[in-house]
């Protein structure tokens, strides 16, 4: 494994180029921000009319469309919702990318399902934080950075992965470290991730803890601190210290109770469901249905909302929250 860190990676590669971000959302505003602030000259591309346009100049960023930012720019690094980006890259991208360019994004998932096609000469790369734009744009100012991955899927001028690297460094990625993916891994790997285990996988597994309290009879609102308030001061000892640092921290009874019963609920069948989630985006199966669902306007996502937020846990920690001043009343 090899971790470039700031001392490993020159910045001179995008010293005299100019990026266009497309797209200040999470990814854009830190990333952007970032990179300007690291001398980089940056220019965000935005369509009209939409809500980040005032936000990103009320920043002081040097706007245009995205049309303008593409022609202009030698690097274009998309960061708008993947859904979105396909189509937005046909229309008012593509007709300006020039041979030499460099088309950058921070997930690999418009490439490897094939949904956007650069044509030769172009150079393809990626630099991906590995958490969320606020996140990005807090530690960079705090003089850290979180750390990240990048790739290169192609290099038609020789020297893509020192432009990738240099993003990534702009950004403060490097400062914490940057590792070396491919666009097929980063894609693959961070859709089980979300799936299985972050979002999908934790979410369900508080649900079927909190009901399973609730029903037997027990408050709801202690229900919420065992199942849900509570993981986040354990998950922050295994990011710290990992397994052996939480088990020291916890309870001998917490310690026995929970190894020789854990494997009774994440069993064989869990385990075989994951490996199924896991062949259906190796196979684009996933990315098939995600790109259906999108062109249809989202109505399976809409309704999974509606359920979600009418679920009684959401509830009971909305007041909870409040009521312990771990979330602003007007949120
Ligand atoms: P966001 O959803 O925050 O992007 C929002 C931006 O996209 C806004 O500027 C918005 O402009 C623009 N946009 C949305 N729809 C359109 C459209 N139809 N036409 C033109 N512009 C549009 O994206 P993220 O930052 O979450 O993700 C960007 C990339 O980064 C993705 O590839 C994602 O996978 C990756 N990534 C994201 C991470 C995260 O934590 N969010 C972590 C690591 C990678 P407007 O205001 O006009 O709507
Ligand atoms: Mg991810």
């Amino acid at each position: 494994m090899k971790m470039y860190y700031d001392k490993d990676v020159d910045i001179e590669a995008i010293a005299k180029k100019t990026i266009a971000v497309i797209g200040y959302g999470s990814q854009g505003m830190g990333q952007s921000q970032n990179m300007s602030d690291s001398g980089i000259k940056i220019i965000v591309g935005l369509r009209e009319g939409g809500s980040s346009l005032q936000k990103a100049k009320d920043d002081g960023m040097n706007v245009k469309t995205i049309e303008e930012a593409a022609k202009v720019a030698d690097i274009i690094h998309i960061l708008l919702p993947d859904e979105i980006q396909a189509d937005v890259y046909e229309k008012s991208i593509a007709p300006y990318v020039e041979s030499g360019n460099t088309i950058s994004f921070s997930h690999g998932y418009n490439i490897l399902f094939k949904y956007i096609k650069p044509p030769e000469g172009v150079n393809i790369t990626m630099i991906a934080p590995k958490g969320p734009g606020s996140m990005v744009r807090r530690t960079y100012l705090e003089g850290f950075g979180i750390p990240g991955l990048f790739a290169v899927e192609e290099d038609a001028t020789g020297d893509a992965k020192d432009i990738a690297l240099a993003m990534g460094k702009a950004c403060g990625l490097s400062r914490a470290g940057i590792l070396e993916t491919t666009f097929r891994e980063e894609t693959e790997t961070d859709l089980f991730g979300e799936q299985a285990i972050l979002c999908g996988g934790v979410t369900e597994l508080i649900n079927a803890g909190f009901s399973t309290l609730v029903e037997a009879g027990y408050q709801p609102e202690i229900a919420y601190f065992e199942t849900c308030h509570e993981l986040k001061l354990i998950v922050d000892l295994i990011y710290e210290k990992g397994f052996a640092g939480m088990w020291n921290d916890v309870s001998n009874t917490a310690e026995f109770g929970g190894l020789s019963r854990r494997h009774r609920i994440i069993n064989d069948e869990a385990k075989d469901e994951m490996k199924k989630i896991l062949r259906e985006i190796q196979r684009g199966k996933f990315a098939k249905e995600w790109t259906l669902e999108s062109i249809a306007k989202m109505p399976m996502l809409n309704r999974m909302r509606t359920l979600e937020s009418e679920k009684k846990i959401e509830q009971v920690g909305s007041k909870l929250r409040k009521a312990c001043g771990l979330e602003k009343k007007d949120e």
